[in-house]
């Protein structure tokens, strides 16, 4: 097997390792079982091209080809890049030029929400999720300001708006609900009521967590899945997330799940409470 996640390499670790893609040839493009529509949009075009680079954005698998185009990858709920073929629920396999590790790269998904597609490079109209991701997490560009002036944007429960990818990328719903705990915030407090003085605090909480998570290789699940779906050492760590029904660590009372915006969320009705404003 060549594809492996390895310890440190990447800023997220949702995604699998595939830095041996780079300089690689794309020989042949092949959609299986799979329709070609916007999921899977231009596949043939990559054919003929070279990876150039391997690079990341939130949980977008970036790799921009010498002919122009980028191909893009986006795991979903299910995804998983390999470069061994899987026995079921192939969607794509890519034929590559030989090097040590695989001649091939497939494309597993299970639940079909994940994409594998090519656009012109840089053009991300098409994905708004990326056109519209804001900074990345761990990196100097993810400031106290920048993060406030992201959050005063929205009137959207900070969950969801956290999880849009548009303040910071790469938050995940186990990241959001983790962090959210750490500094006492109700998931649904409007993002432009996140009191001023736990921005950085909020913003400290989820580099902590995301560089925690990196350091124990990931939990599992659909935020830190490896790419053979071990389970990391991080999901000991969970405070809130998974917590449901048992007592919060900090003041003992019961961790309720809610749903926002569609995703599961787990809080300390104890601890997060609503801006005054916000009580009905
Ligand atoms: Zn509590």
């Amino acid at each position: 097997l060549g594809v492996r996640f390895t310890k440190g390499q990447l800023a997220i670790p949702e995604l699998p390792e595939v830095e041996w893609l780079k300089g690689k040839s794309i020989l042949g493009a092949e959609l299986i079982d799979a329709v070609p529509h916007v999921k899977y949009a231009n596949l043939p075009r990559c054919v003929g091209q070279q990876i150039s680079a391997v690079n990341r954005r939130g949980k977008f698998l970036l790799l921009p080809l010498d002919g122009g185009d980028e191909l893009i990858i986006h795991l979903g709920m299910t995804g998983i890049v390999t470069g061994e073929k899987p026995e079921k629920h192939i969607r794509v396999h890519l034929e590559l030029s030989k090097n040590s590790v695989s001649n091939d790269l497939y494309f597993q998904d299970t639940r079909r929400f994940g994409r594998f597609l090519v656009v012109k490079q840089g053009e991300y109209e098409t994905l708004p999720t990326l056109h519209n991701m804001g900074v990345e997490p761990i990196s100097d560009d993810f400031t106290d300001d920048i993060f406030k002036a992201a959050l005063k944007k929205s009137s959207t429960a900070v969950k969801t708006y956290l999880l849009s990818q548009k303040p910071v990328a790469g938050v995940g719903n186990i990241y959001a609900d983790e962090a959210l705990w750490q500094t006492k915030i109700h998931p649904l407090t409007p993002s432009n009521k996140v009191p001023s003085k736990k921005i950085p605090l909020l913003r400290q909480a989820i580099v902590d967590i995301l560089k925690k998570s990196i350091e124990a290789q990931g939990t599992t699940l659909n935020d830190y899945r490896t790419v053979n779906g071990e389970v990391g050492a991080y999901i000991s760590e969970l405070k809130a997330y998974g917590h449901d029904g048992e007592a919060c660590e900090r003041c003992g009372v019961i961790i309720e799940k809610i749903v926002v915006g569609g995703r599961g969320t787990h809080f300390c009705p104890n601890c997060q409470k609503l801006p005054k404003a916000q009580k009905s």
